[in-house]
């Protein structure tokens, strides 16, 4: 079915326009001195349809098939807007230069990729979710299989992958060759009296020690969400999330990835945990997330967010505000001198209107390049910066901004 440009862009612009959330009877919209002092732009107008996503690989090839272009195509020819976003996600989990999600993400500490993802479809009110899911990369249409086809919305382990084969995803080694080496260096360096000789770093040059890096570097090309240690491992924190608003006002919101590397076989992030990971309601909007899900997880940030844009707040607002709660639920050993987090987290959002926005916890690891966001409407896909709650400056210093965290002694 295809359907006309007047319908895809001209109807969902108008009736945006003159579109009221609706609100909880008495909710004020509660923002907050953090959220005030912080890094704010200006509100974006309203449009539909809107895609928002994390940017993987964008960042370094914005002319390129992006995951966010082939959901906004698939969404132009009159594809549901959950397809539409899977299928834009799917591009980055097949991609084996991105180390964080799918084919090629970095492994648990035995050396095995185990993905997670999770989906919500607005217009149905359905959800669907894998964890720990081995040797299949499409993780989101996984998810969204066990919406469709079963009575469950999240399988994991063993069962999720026996499900996977038999609605007819191909199982193949998710481990490639450069996250194989990665994992062997990250193993052989762990214990000084072990057996392993430690092989050579290969923190890209001119990324600093105990920093985050990625610009020069050819293997990790694909995705600046990597933090090298002091020993020139890379950590990788990317995942994709991706949210759709369609012309006529119908969401969807999809999350996957392959988790913190170097986890504990069996650990599940936020990913695939609906109100965490991600989450939709079609009268308000959805929401999602990347980052330090074991931060996330307490919050149910997705939820948070759109709950948030429920009481009034636009999307931006919400993620700042849900970026608050994360830090004030944060337990002491993960918080510097000035209550500052020792990690980062990212939210995106959009609402019914086709408003959208993102925050992360630290402004990036670079001034000069602000960390960006994808988002994709009729003026096409870009890059927009994140609105933050700190300050590059005030970054804790030498130590990691990853998901994964070098407790201090
Ligand atoms: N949120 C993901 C997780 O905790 C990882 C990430 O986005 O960096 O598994």
């Amino acid at each position: 079915m295809s359907i006309s440009r007047r319908d895809f862009l001209g109807a969902g612009a108008a009736a945006a326009a003159g579109l009221a959330l609706p609100t909880l009877a008495g909710a004020e919209p509660v923002i907050s001195n953090i959220v005030d002092r912080a890094a704010r732009p200006a509100p974006r107008p309203a449009s539909r349809p809107v895609i928002i996503s994390a940017a993987n690989g964008m960042e370094k090839d914005p002319e390129g098939k992006q995951g966010i272009k082939v959901a906004w195509d698939l969404l132009a020819g009159g594809a549901d807007p959950l397809d539409a976003i899977v299928a834009g996600v799917n591009v980055v989990e097949l991609n084996p230069n991105d180390q964080s999600v799918g084919l090629g993400g970095l492994p648990d500490e035995d050396g095995v990729v185990q993905v997670d993802a999770s989906c919500m479809h607005g217009p149905s009110k359905r959800a669907g979710a894998v964890g720990c899911l081995e040797d299949i990369a499409d993780a989101a249409a996984v998810a969204k299989a066990v919406m469709d086809f079963t009575d469950h919305i999240f399988l994991v382990g063993e069962g999720a992958k026996r499900f996977a084969i038999e609605m007819g995803f191909k199982p193949q080694n998710l481990l490639t060759d450069k996250s194989r080496r990665d994992w062997l260096r990250w193993k052989a360096d762990l214990n000084p009296d072990d057996n392993w000789l430690n092989l050579p770093a290969r923190r890209p040059a001119g990324a600093p020690k105990g920093g985050r890096g990625g610009r020069d570097d050819e293997t990790l090309q694909q995705s600046l969400h990597v933090y090298y240690d002091a020993r020139g491992v890379p950590h990788t924190y990317g995942t994709i999330n991706m949210n759709v608003v369609t012309a006529s006002g119908d969401i969807a919101s999809v999350t996957t990835t392959s988790g913190l590397s170097w986890k504990i076989p069996g650990r599940v992030g936020d990913s695939p945990i609906i109100g965490a990971g991600q989450y939709c309601d079609n009268e308000v909007g959805a929401a999602g997330s990347t980052g330090r899900g074991e931060a996330n997880m307490k919050v149910c940030g997705g939820f948070l967010a759109v709950e948030f844009m429920r009481q009034g707040m636009s999307p931006t607002e919400a993620c700042m505000k849900v970026m608050e709660r994360v830090v004030a639920m944060t337990e002491s050993r993960l918080l510097d001198e000035h209550g500052r987090p020792y990690f980062d987290l990212q939210y995106y959002a959009v609402n019914k209107k086709g408003e959208y926005g993102a925050a992360m916890a630290y402004q990036g690891a670079d001034p000069d390049h602000p960390t960006s966001f994808a988002v994709c409407d009729d003026k096409g896909a870009r890059l927009e910066p994140f609105a933050y709650m700190y300050t590059y400056d005030q970054r804790p210093k030498g130590r990691p901004m990853s998901g994964t965290l070098v407790i201090p002694k």
